[in-house]
């Protein structure tokens, strides 16, 4: 089997994943601004990251993950003007800044959990690490790699790009480019060049988050709490750096500059990013309105929805791509997804209950199920490639399937292929995909009907052992007449949703 391979966005190439520290792996994705719920978009890029944490601790990995929360500093427009965001939301729902932070983390953490998206090793925030963001500040000045302007702090972009070949690197921005673009942008006065950015912000009367420094009453500029932040729990010099690819630029690309001048060296050795969730071919983004919320969708009250769909069946959705694809949210790709989802489950359901036998005796099908296998992890080492490691699970399906419905040849695995094979879909559907079971019969209510269908197969099967056929019958054409369809094999009876 070969190593895991990851793409990293620096080099634009694939590269051997080999850690700083041996086993060791520390890892710091972007997290939320949490001045609104969270878009399918924004949780396709946690989900993503989910799957590589998982995947990396299933490798043997202790993985550190650390998940900011952004909670200041973050400004309407991504740039050094404007309103704070959640210092706007908090005027327009007459909050105090603090409960708007405290009630869109609250929903953000439901929605992880909705989703079966892990929990990060470390969760800080920004407003709690002001003390290390303000160190920073002094270090990048003590550098010589900022200025100080009415109170404010900024970035000397143009001496440090100078000095450093590899600003722009990461985003594939050219300096002469950058700077001609940036230079009509509308006057910023205060800073030197446009292209500088703020890592202080002098806040005026009128702001409600500020903290005291020696160069003003304000607050640290969005890109910092980053470096802060992982050089504080995960040191100056880390694995992984991920985020969305909207983030490239300015966002990490200033974080890397911040972080060489304050510590000397880049922040992270493989820098990954996600590709975006779209509907309609448009990036989903809330300031467009393109956008559809999980609860919509769970409910089918959205126009672009037909009807209801399950939280597992929508994070299989988001699995069929691979996480550097774009990936279009549409009702159709939905429906094929919840068809998908449902006969995998079905395949491992019946496979689990497969008993071991003792059989030693190799066969050419036992040879057929362990290349198939071993492709599985394959792919997965390729840069965490879901989608095609689910198409190996899905190759594998007609086997299970013939098995479940004996068909000759079918018959005879030996019993170290067989846990083999049971432990390979258990592990990567639950424990690296983080799909759940049962949660795709229908959005909510799946529990409840899996207990109903436990019950009626129950009652089927009374009838069926005295040889009540009428009744047996009966049951199973009721539940066809509801879509619901019922096989008798060998271990007794499965159902699926048509
Ligand atoms: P924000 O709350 O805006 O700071 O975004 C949180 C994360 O969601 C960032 O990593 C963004 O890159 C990511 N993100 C935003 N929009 C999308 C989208 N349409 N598809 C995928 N990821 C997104
Ligand atoms: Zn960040």
């Amino acid at each position: 089997m070969s190593g895991l391979k990851v793409y990293n966005s620096l080099s634009r190439q694939k590269e051997e994943f080999r850690p700083i520290h041996n086993k060791h792996v520390g890892m710091y994705v972007c997290g939320p601004t949490v001045y609104s719920v969270v878009h399918l978009g924004n949780i396709r890029t946690f989900m993503s990251f989910d799957v590589i944490y998982r995947y990396l601790k299933y490798l043997g990995y202790t993985v550190r993950y650390v998940r900011n929360i952004t909670d200041v500093g973050h400004l309407v427009g991504d740039q050094d003007t404007g309103e704070d965001k959640i210092a706007k939301r908090a005027k327009l729902e007459n909050l105090e800044p603090m409960e708007v932070v405290q009630k869109y983390t609250n929903s953000f953490h439901a929605m992880m959990r909705t989703f079966n998206i892990s929990e990060p090793s470390i969760e800080p925030r920004a407003t709690g690490h002001i003390l290390e963001q303000i160190e920073m500040v002094q270090k990048i000045l003590d550098r010589g790699d900022a200025y100080v302007k009415n109170g404010s702090v900024y970035f000397n972009i143009q001496k440090f790009a100078k000095q450093h070949k590899s600003y722009g690197e990461l985003s594939g921005r050219k300096l002469d480019e950058l700077f001609a673009e940036t230079r009509e942008l509308k006057a910023q006065d205060e800073k030197n060049h446009p292209a500088d950015f703020a890592i202080w912000m002098k806040a005026d009367d009128r702001h409600l988050m500020k903290w005291n420094s020696k160069w003003s009453e304000g607050f640290p500029g969005w890109h910092l709490e980053c470096s802060a932040m992982s050089t504080k729990y995960l040191g100056d010099h880390f694995d992984i750096h991920g985020g969305g690819n909207d983030l490239k630029f300015p966002h990490h690309e200033n974080e890397i500059a911040q972080n060489q001048s304050a510590c000397g060296c880049a922040p992270a050795k493989y820098w990954l990013h996600a590709n975006m969730l779209l509907m309609n071919g448009r990036k989903m983004a809330k300031s467009d309105g393109n956008i559809i919320s999980a609860e919509e969708l769970f409910n089918g009250t959205s126009e672009h929805v037909s009807k209801g769909y399950a939280p597992m069946v929508v994070r299989f959705f988001m699995l069929m791509a691979h996480y550097r694809s774009t990936l279009d949210l549409s009702d159709q790709a939905l429906q094929a997804a919840e068809k998908g989802y449902n006969k995998l489950m079905e395949a491992n359901k019946y496979l689990q209950s497969i008993p071991v036998s003792e059989s030693t005796e190799k066969s050419e099908l036992d040879q057929n199920i362990n290349d198939l296998v071993e492709r599985v992890f394959d792919e997965l080492n390729d840069d965490f490639n879901t989608p095609k490691a689910l198409a190996r699970l899905f190759e594998l399906v007609p086997i299970i399937n013939n098995h479940r419905d004996q068909k000759p040849g079918f018959q005879n695995i030996s019993a170290d292929i067989l846990n083999k094979l049971k432990s390979c879909f258990k592990d990567v559907l639950f424990s690296i995909m983080g799909l759940m079971e049962d949660h795709a019969k229908s959005n909510g209510s799946g529990k409840v009907l899996d207990g109903v269908m436990e019950l009626i197969l129950d009652l089927r099967q009374q009838a069926r052992s005295s040889k009540d056929w009428n009744m047996a019958d009966k049951i199973r054409d009721h539940l066809a007449a509801h879509n619901i369809v019922v096989k008798d094999g060998k271990e007794g009876s499965t159902w699926t949703i048509n």
